[in-house]
């Protein structure tokens, strides 16, 4: 575990916890990372799998924050848990803030029997929320989702990440570019236009998300949120063909340096 008040304030960094779409396949995990910087830890969504990998890296007691991007389960439906295990296993003694959707909190308070403000001390967030967690600036962008889905800019000691959560092509990164482009971007990358459904989901193929990050300027790029039996060679191969710099497919436990 690495203790947060040893981390340096000024870096800003990136562990994947989990990042398949939709379920998670054999020994895998839905959406979830940790995000620390700027003297704090936060996690980013909280999907089924996500909480067992968060404890290689992180006491959960000692998180400062749980920012969740949407509703749909595979990115959220740990959080009763993570409550469950705070108040009656490791007795966190303070609320634990967290940021979210008005209809993510509304299904979180119905799974938990209005229990979740024992724990957590939440905030509602939405398209232009701009929220200080510690050190950590977040920024809030409305995806083109079919739920009220939020991608999510972090910047910390003058770097800055940006996290897509699920969309389709009609939202672009630009709205998180910021005029300067992005330091990592970890863009959701669901199928590949082989294997991309013809009735019409709101998602991106490995095509669509490399090119959508060259356009806003992103300088390391890593697709995440593949559908569980999609290969990764595959996402890499098309991808590379519209991003010329820094590319990888995320992996559990991988941390990316922003
Ligand atoms: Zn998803
Ligand atoms: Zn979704």
């Amino acid at each position: 575990l690495t203790p947060v008040a040893a981390l340096d304030v000024t870096a800003l960094d990136v562990t994947v916890l989990g990042c398949h779409g939709t379920y998670a396949g054999v020994g895998g995990a839905c959406t979830g990372y940790l995000v620390r910087g700027g003297g704090c830890a936060v996690l980013l969504d909280c999907g089924p799998g996500t909480l067992a990998n968060l404890q290689r890296h992180i006491d959960p007691r000692l998180l400062d924050a749980v920012v969740i991007t949407h509703c749909h389960p595979d990115h959220w439906v740990e959080l009763p848990v993570l409550r469950n295990v705070l108040k009656w296993v490791l007795r966190r003694e303070h609320l634990l803030p967290v940021f979210t959707t008005a209809e993510t909190w509304a299904m979180a308070e119905v799974v938990s029997k209005d229990a979740m403000l024992d724990t957590y001390l939440p905030t509602i967030v939405k398209d232009g929320s701009d929220e200080q967690i510690g050190a950590q600036r977040w920024r809030f962008s409305r995806t083109d989702h079919p739920v009220e889905t939020l991608a999510v800019r972090v910047d910390a000691g003058g770097r800055s990440f940006v996290f897509t959560s699920d969309t389709g092509p009609a939202w672009h990164l630009d709205a998180l570019a910021d005029g300067t482009g992005i330091d990592l971007a970890l863009v959701e990358s669901t199928f590949v236009e082989a294997t991309f459904p013809t009735d019409g989901v709101q998602h991106l193929t490995a095509r669509a998300a490399a090119e959508m990050a060259t356009a806003a300027n992103v300088r390391q790029l890593v697709l995440t949120h593949l559908m569980p039996g999609e290969d990764r060679a595959a996402h890499l191969a098309e991808a590379r063909g519209s991003f010329s710099g820094p590319l990888s497919v995320a992996g559990i436990d991988e941390r990316y340096d922003v």
